[in-house]
């Protein structure tokens, strides 16, 4: 389904310095091509050649009102305070006074999560693509997605730089790092927009070095829309040079040598849900919920894939449907970042229905998970699917993990100029509509030409950050663009 014409282009993307921070920005657009529904908009992309600049600028202008982080420091209002008042634990929020908001771009920082999702590129042959790299508390570095094809150099960029000028010893982080050093890759799902760019990442004499592990659902039940050559080329490198590399959450029956057509079989079970630390076998027997050390006392939970969600002691499957068992985005993996009282959501291209043929696995997370996992009070960061399009945050996920209980909190997204009608307006709606997200609001790497726009939108152009304060009571979200943007918030537990 994907014109190889779009993995095919160098990186065109301009590249502006700011502070330490390489900010990508968008140079032209191109297609979606993730879905049956999107191959349309994917043909039509290709013959985009514009930045949409006018789609930024309303987005910035409407939700940037000078804030100074009301969130850690002191209630805004009387209307806030009296939101405040019934917190189980206002002392949390008191107590991660990060001091005054910062103007320049957020350096990861010794006892902090700190969450890039990267701005990647379109390039001038337009091309779809979406990753985040998060640095844990201990400098401990995990890269969520590598991006497409062409995506490799700017992804590699970013991981030098955090090694060799932000995560050192001079900034209080434990150890030096080797300049291409990556601890883990987390891989949502494998379309191409998410693995185009991972063979290129890690081979050839400028490899990224991974020390731990890649984490994927497992070489099973692969669906419609997945490109043959980036899959093999995964598969290959999975089970032969980096096969000590390789951490499947899920098996099932193979035909054998890696193809698409041999990993279409359905998992069976997802034991490796529960292995506890994924990168430590001696705990494996006690079958603990599965996790990532970032160091400090924060963790990466690993609570679904392919279907499979947890309840923290056992996976239950959504039974797909005949008509939708090819979707690839339904099988993303579901993760929660946990530092202090901190907690982050991230599903890839998860699926909430919205299209025909779509299944519903956002509600099935809802229905299994949401006791153990969300509770009452849900998230303060939620990494929206599938770079907000309608497929993404149906009514119920939105619920789950931002219930309209008038706490703060932010949605992020991974969106470039080649997702054509991101953000959807329905998506942005039901994420904010009605002051869901209390002071919080949504923040997008960029928006696609036709993406809607909202009152509680920012469109950076540029990364977005997120970082914890006072060791996860407390966290700013910034759009790292030239002038940043940054407001701060507590947690809500
Ligand atoms: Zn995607």
């Amino acid at each position: 389904m994907r014109a190889r014409s779009c993995d095919e282009s160098g990186v065109t993307g301009r590249r502006v310095r700011v502070a330490a921070i390489s900010v990508l920005v968008i140079a032209a657009g191109c297609g979606d091509g993730e879905g049956a529904g999107d191959a349309a908009s994917a043909r039509d992309a290709s013959r985009e050649t514009e930045d949409a600049p006018g789609l930024d600028a309303p987005g910035i202008d409407a939700t940037t009102p000078s804030d100074d982080a009301p969130g850690l420091d002191a209630p805004a209002s009387d209307a806030r305070a009296a939101l405040d008042a019934p917190r189980a634990s206002d002392d949390a929020g008191a107590g991660s006074d990060a001091g005054p908001t910062p103007t320049t771009i957020l350096e990861p920082a010794p006892g902090e999560v700190t969450i890039l999702q990267i701005d990647l590129p379109v390039g001038l042959v337009p091309q779809l693509g979406e990753a985040a790299i998060l640095v844990g508390p201990d400098g401990t570095m995990v890269l969520m997605d590598v991006g497409n094809s062409g995506h490799d150099d700017d992804v590699r960029a970013i991981v030098e730089e955090l090694n060799t000028r932000w995560i050192t010893p001079a900034r209080g982080f434990p150890r030096a790092r080797g300049r291409r050093e990556v601890d883990w890759i987390v891989v949502s799902h494998f379309h191409s927009d998410h693995i185009g760019g991972f063979q290129d990442l890690l081979t050839g004499g400028s490899a990224v070095d991974v020390t731990r592990g890649v984490v994927h659902r497992g070489l099973v039940d692969v669906g419609a829309g997945v490109t043959e050559s980036d899959y093999v080329a995964m598969c290959d490198l999975l089970t032969g040079t980096l096969s000590h590399l390789d951490v499947r959450l899920c098996a099932g029956a193979s035909a054998g040598a890696c193809s698409v057509s041999a990993a279409t079989n359905p998992a069976t079970a997802c034991d490796g849900l529960f292995v506890g630390e994924l990168g430590e076998p001696s705990d494996d027997a006690a079958h603990a919920p599965s996790y990532l050390d970032l160091g400090g006392g924060a963790r990466m939970e690993f609570l679904g894939a392919d279907g499979w969600m947890s309840d923290g002691t056992h996976a239950t499957a959504l039974p797909f449907g005949t008509t939708d068992s090819n979707e690839e985005n339904a099988r993303s993996l579901v993760t929660l970042v946990k530092h202090g009282s901190f907690r982050y959501h991230w599903g890839g291209d998860l699926t909430g229905s919205g299209d025909p043929g779509q299944p519903d696995v956002e509600s099935h997370l809802a229905t299994i998970a949401g006791a153990a996992y969300y509770g009452p009070l849900g998230m303060d960061v939620i990494h929206a699917h599938h770079h907000v399009r309608r497929t993404s945050s149906n009514a119920t996920f939105v619920d789950l993990t931002a219930p309209m209980d008038g706490r703060d909190r932010n949605v992020i997204g991974g969106v470039n100029g080649a997702y054509l009608g991101s953000p959807y307006a329905e998506v942005l709606g039901r994420w904010a509509d009605g002051a869901r997200l209390g002071e919080g609001g949504i923040w997008l790497t960029d928006s696609a030409t036709g993406g809607a726009s909202h009152a509680s939108l920012v469109v950076a152009g540029a990364a977005v950050i997120v970082q914890t304060t006072g060791g996860g009571t407390g966290y700013w979200v910034q759009a790292a663009s030239d002038t940043p943007t940054t407001r701060g918030f507590r947690t809500v537990r």
